[in-house]
């Protein structure tokens, strides 16, 4: 078995084209049109010589030559099923590398302990993903790593005065947003944290700048067009897709990548081989899955903004063209995506009793799936943040959350029709 080479079909540069067949040949497995999984914890040299120069590349011990491919060792290391993967899931990005990892959490947190040591300083957009919150202010402020949150939604003079004001004891390494932010969609600028990234950095200090994209990537926003040096993603949403499997992934530059897969060999978060296969089977339907969705989306949005008992809709699409935040998704997004977030007119009674009663729609967290799903941050995803942070990042008793599915349209309106209906 030979290391995957990519070699796309010439003039053939669509993702949604290259998905059933890039980088892998039926020829390595007796012509199976589908790339098995190599369920295998290693993988056997042809001699000895081949072993050490495997090891010698793996290690870094020596350069790589010009037409030598690092081989199979052991699957901790490397393995079909992910590096095939790898190459597809760059396509989408238009990103030079990328490592899968066994969740989004151990995509975040091993990028993070790639970038980071006791001393430096991570600024970051806030809100951020609970667990993504978490880590970063109760793990890494243990490693004595000092955080500086800014709102989504300041402009780049109030983050460079939070700097300022708050920034004496450590260094910067790292700027980390989230755009949309989760789950008010409001948008970080990603090209002005490229700017500030720049502006910070020193000739020995580069700030990499991180972005997880979950929300709206891999195919309605791609931040390395932006500035962004690495894209990370939960996988488990919308590129797994069928919400039965949890992954994630890093992407940017070649020798950024190489870094934080030598730290994900060393902390053992590589995805597994099932893993890497079920991702490569959702890409193949990842564009027609995503359009689907947006689609409904925009209907169910516009929907939702004309229904009396709804008092706001936070959507990408119907951000309102005086807003300064119009320009943002104009600049950085090609499509508002398919998570809506809304307030009821009431509270949390009106709101269980909306989520009590829709049919169709499940509710439960997560999102990107097929299915559409509905929930209540305020209680749920975001119940960790004290209610004066939650009510800063206008989180209120009133929000429901939902991800769209690929259901009919009709089918997810009249289910929120008649939940909406319910409230007294
Ligand atoms: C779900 C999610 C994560 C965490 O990913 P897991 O796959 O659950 O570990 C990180 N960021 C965002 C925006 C998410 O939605």
């Amino acid at each position: 078995m030979k290391k995957p080479k990519p070699s796309p079909p010439a003039g053939i540069t669509n993702p949604e084209s290259l998905m059933m067949s890039y980088a892998y040949n039926p020829e390595w497995s007796e012509g199976a049109l589908k790339c098995p999984i190599f369920q295998t914890s290693t993988f056997v040299f042809k001699n000895a010589e081949e072993g050490k120069a495997f090891f010698e590349i793996a290690y870094g011990l020596r350069k790589q030559g010009r037409h030598e491919n690092l081989g199979l060792i052991y699957s901790r290391l490397n393995n079909p099923d992910l590096e095939i993967l790898e190459n597809r899931l760059s396509l989408w990005d238009g990103a030079e590398s990328c490592t899968v990892f066994e969740s989004g959490m151990a995509a975040i947190a091993t990028t993070l302990m790639t970038y980071l040591k006791p001393g430096d300083t991570i600024l970051h957009s806030d809100p951020l993903y609970g667990g993504t919150d978490y880590f970063i202010k109760h793990i890494l402020t243990g490693l004595n790593i000092q955080v500086i949150g800014f709102n989504a939604g300041a402009t780049k003079k109030e983050i460079l005065q939070l700097v300022k004001k708050s920034n004496g004891k450590g260094k910067i390494k790292m700027l980390y947003i989230e755009t949309p932010a989760n789950p008010t969609n409001v948008m970080v600028d990603i090209g002005m944290c490229a700017e500030i990234a720049e502006q910070m950095s020193t000739s020995n200090n580069k700030v990499k700048l991180a972005v997880d994209n979950t929300f709206l990537g891999p195919l309605w926003q791609h931040p390395l067009k932006h500035g962004a040096d690495l894209v990370i993603y939960s996988a488990t949403k919308f590129i797994g897709g069928h919400s039965d499997v949890i992954a994630g992934a890093c992407l940017g530059k070649k020798e950024d990548i190489q870094l934080v897969r030598a730290v994900r060999t060393f902390f053992g978060t590589m995805a597994g081989p099932w893993t890497g296969w079920l991702l490569m089977r959702s890409l193949e339907t990842l564009k027609l899955r995503m359009t689907c969705q947006m689609k409904n989306a925009v209907q169910i949005a516009d929907f939702l903004a004309s229904h009396p008992k709804v008092e706001k809709v936070y959507f990408p699409g119907t951000i309102d063209p005086q807003d300064p935040q119009y320009e943002i998704y104009k600049k950085q997004c090609f499509s508002p995506g398919s998570m809506i977030s809304f307030d009821l007119r009431g509270g949390e009674k009106e709101a269980f009793q909306f989520l009590n009663h829709l049919k169709l729609i499940k509710l439960a967290v997560s999102l990107g799936g097929t299915e559409s799903l509905a929930e209540h941050p305020a209680t749920m995803t975001h119940s960790d943040i004290d209610k004066k942070t939650q009510k800063k990042f206008g989180i209120t008793d009133k929000m429901i959350r939902l991800s769209v599915g690929v259901e009919n349209p009709n089918d997810i309106m009249d289910d929120l029709k008649t939940a909406l209906g319910t409230i007294q």
